[in-house]
C-alpha cells in the first residue's frame, strides 16, 4: 500500500490528483486538506477513506466536523493541523495549496523525507534555496508538477545538465494575447478567468491572464534546475501543446507535447521513476494542423520583465515578489483594483523595499522568507492605498 496525502485537494490540481488516486486500488489516502468548501471536503475524504481531513481554517471546524460524523476520517482544522497532517508518515505527498500558505505543510512534509509532488510554484518563488536545502537535508525528493517544469524534467531524463544550453517554457498568451493596452486596464474579472487552453483555479487563471504566472514559473525554473536566468526563454503558443522545450550544446531541441490536462503532469510525478498509462486524450497532430509561436509583449505583460529583475536581486526577492503579487491579485479579485494596476503594485512594493538591507539576504529559513512576506504585504497594501489617494 502506497500512502498518499494531498494537501489543496478541493482545488483544480487536488481534483484531479484524486482522479488519478481513485483509479487504484493500491493506494492508501492519509491526510486530504482543503479551506472553505467543507462539504466537497468531506465528500472527497468519505469517498477516498482517508484517515484525517483538514480545513485551513478554524472557523468551519464544526461544519467540517459534523460532515464527516459517523465516517470514521478525524476532523482537523487551521494552520498548525496543516503542518501536522503533513508530518504523517505518507509516500508521496501532493503540495496543491494555492499561495503563499502552502509554504509551511509543504516544509513540513520534506521533513519526514518523503517525496513531494510539487504544484505550489510559490515554494520555489519565495523560498527555493531553502526549500531545495531542506529537501536535501532529510532526503527528500521534490518532483515538479507545474506542466512546464514536468516537461522540463522529463526531456532532461538521461541528459547531462552541463549539456544544457537553454529552457524554453511556453505560455498560451491566456485570453488577452491580443488585446491592445487600453482594453487591457479595463478587464474584467470574468474575462480573466476565462482561459481558452486550460482549466484552473481562479487565482493562477488570473495569473496566467497578467502572465504573472509565467512570470512564477521563470523562477520556479531558476530555482528547481538551477539553470542561470539568461538561458531560460518565454514563448508565446496559444495552443498549449508544447509545453516546453531544452536546447543542447549540440543544438538539439527536446520539446515536450501533451494534450492541455494536468492529469500527464501529476501522473508523471506519481508514476515517476516509471511511466504508467494515464487517461489522458492522445493527441492528432494531423488535426490540429499547425503549432504557433511568438515573442511575449513587453509592453503589454510587464511581469515577465519584473521577474528578471527579480531573479537579478536575488535574496528575498521572490518572497516579496510573490507575496505583493498575492496582495494585488486580492485586489484585482474584489474589484478595488484594475488588471493592469496589478503590475504597479507588484514594482512599487520592490521600489519601496528596495533600501531594504534585508531584501537582497539569502534567506536562511522559512521564517525569514515568510517575515518578508509579511513585511511585503504591508508595503503592497500601502501602495494600494497611495494609488486611490492619488486617482
Ligand atoms: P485552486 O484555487 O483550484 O485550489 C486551491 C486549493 O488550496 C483548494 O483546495 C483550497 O481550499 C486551498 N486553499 C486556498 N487557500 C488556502 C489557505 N489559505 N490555506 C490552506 N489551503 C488553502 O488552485 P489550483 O488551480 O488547484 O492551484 C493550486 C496550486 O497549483 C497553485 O500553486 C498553482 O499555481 C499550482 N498550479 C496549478 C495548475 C492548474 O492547472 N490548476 C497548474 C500548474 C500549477
Ligand atoms: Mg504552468
Amino acid at each position: 500500500m502506497r500512502r498518499i496525502s494531498v494537501f489543496g485537494a478541493t482545488g483544480s490540481i487536488g481534483e484531479n490528483t484524486l482522479d488519478l488516486i481513485g483509479r487504484r486500488a493500491d493506494y492508501r489516502v492519509v491526510a486530504l486538506t482543503g479551506g472553505r468548501n467543507v462539504a466537497r471536503l468531506a465528500e472527497l475524504a468519505r469517498s477516498h477513506r482517508a484517515e484525517v481531513a483538514v480545513t485551513a481554517y478554524p472557523a468551519c471546524f464544526s461544519a467540517l466536523k459534523a460532515a464527516l460524523a459517523g465516517s470514521g476520517v478525524d476532523a482537523a482544522a487551521g494552520p498548525e493541523a496543516l503542518v501536522e497532517a503533513a508530518g504523517r508518515p505518507a509516500d508521496w505527498i501532493m503540495s496543491a495549496i494555492v499561495g503563499a500558505a502552502g509554504l509551511a505543510p509543504g516544509f513540513a512534509a520534506l521533513a519526514q523525507g518523503t517525496t513531494l509532488a510539487l504544484a505550489n510554484k510559490e515554494s520555489l518563488v519565495a523560498a527555493g534555496p531553502v526549500l531545495m536545502a531542506e529537501a536535501a537535508r532529510h532526503g527528500a525528493t521534490i518532483l515538479p508538477v507545474d506542466s512546464e517544469h514536468s516537461a522540463v524534467f522529463q526531456a532532461l531524463v538521461g541528459e547531462d545538465i552541463a549539456a544544457v544550453e537553454r529552457v524554453i517554457i511556453t505560455a498560451s498568451g491566456g485570453p488577452f494575447r491580443d488585446w491592445p493596452a487600453e482594453r487591457l486596464a479595463r478587464a474584467t474579472l470574468a474575462e480573466a478567468v476565462a482561459h481558452p487552453n486550460w482549466a484552473m483555479g481562479q487565482r493562477i487563471s488570473v495569473d496566467s491572464a497578467s502572465m504573472f504566472n509565467k512570470a512564477l514559473e521563470l523562477i520556479e525554473t531558476r530555482e528547481f534546475f538551477g539553470i542561470a536566468p539568461g538561458r531560460i526563454e518565454v514563448l508565446v503558443h496559444p495552443q498549449s501543446i508544447v509545453h516546453a522545450l531544452v536546447g543542447f550544446s549540440d543544438g538539439g531541441l527536446m520539446a515536450h507535447l501533451g494534450p492541455p490536462d494536468m492529469r500527464h503532469a501529476i501522473g508523471y510525478a506519481l508514476n515517476w521513476p516509471a511511466r504508467g498509462a494515464l487517461p489522458v486524450a492522445r493527441l492528432d497532430l494531423a488535426a490540429l494542423g499547425s503549432l504557433t509561436f511568438e515573442a511575449p509583449d513587453p509592453a503589454r505583460f510587464p511581469a515577465l520583465r519584473l521577474a528578471r529583475e527579480v531573479m537579478e536581486t536575488g535574496g528575498l526577492a521572490g518572497a516579496a515578489f510573490n507575496a505583493a503579487k498575492e496582495v494585488a491579485l486580492d485586489h484585482f479579485i474584489a474589484g478595488t483594483i484594475g488588471f493592469a494596476a496589478m503590475a504597479g503594485v507588484v514594482e512599487q512594493t520592490l521600489d519601496r523595499l528596495s533600501s531594504d538591507p534585508g531584501l537582497t539576504i539569502a534567506p536562511s529559513s522559512l521564517d525569514t522568507v515568510l517575515a518578508m512576506d509579511h513585511l511585503a504585504r504591508v508595503r503592497a497594501a500601502d501602495a494600494i492605498a497611495d494609488m486611490s489617494r492619488k486617482k
